[in-house]
């Protein structure tokens, strides 16, 4: 059986962002995965709450079968998903991570800013 901690990333599928924000979760939570949940965008999909049973699917597995207790939702510079201000983008964030709690009672959910040097802040 495999063995090894996993955290979930509900992020944009931006492919800038993936290896920085993987690097940042493993070495600030001390896991060993990090599961993605890619959508353009994203912050902006879960701050609406709109369309968003692929993303609970694919968070679901990730909870259930990788036991993940923790989710990372985050936004970034740059985004051609959804092209609003940074502090658009951050303010939709801080949404994302209310929503996401409300689903999720027994894993933690923070939410990150990926910046124009592609580094991670957590909000
Ligand atoms: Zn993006």
């Amino acid at each position: 059986m495999a063995d090894g901690k996993f955290a979930t990333s509900v992020t944009c599928m931006d492919g800038r962002i993936q290896i920085p924000l993987a690097n940042w979760i493993k070495e600030k939570f001390s896991v060993d995965y990090v599961d993605a949940i890619t959508e353009p965008g994203v912050d902006k999909l879960v701050s609406e709450n709109l369309d968003l049973e692929s993303v609970k699917h694919k968070m679901n597995i990730s909870i259930n079968a990788h036991k993940s207790e923790l989710i990372v939702i985050s936004g970034h510079y740059d985004c051609a998903g959804n092209p609003v201000s940074d502090d658009e983008h951050i303010d939709q964030i801080k949404k994302g991570v209310e929503i996401i709690s409300a689903w999720n009672s027994n894993v933690k959910v923070i939410g990150v800013w990926v910046d124009d040097a592609w580094n991670v802040n957590p909000l």
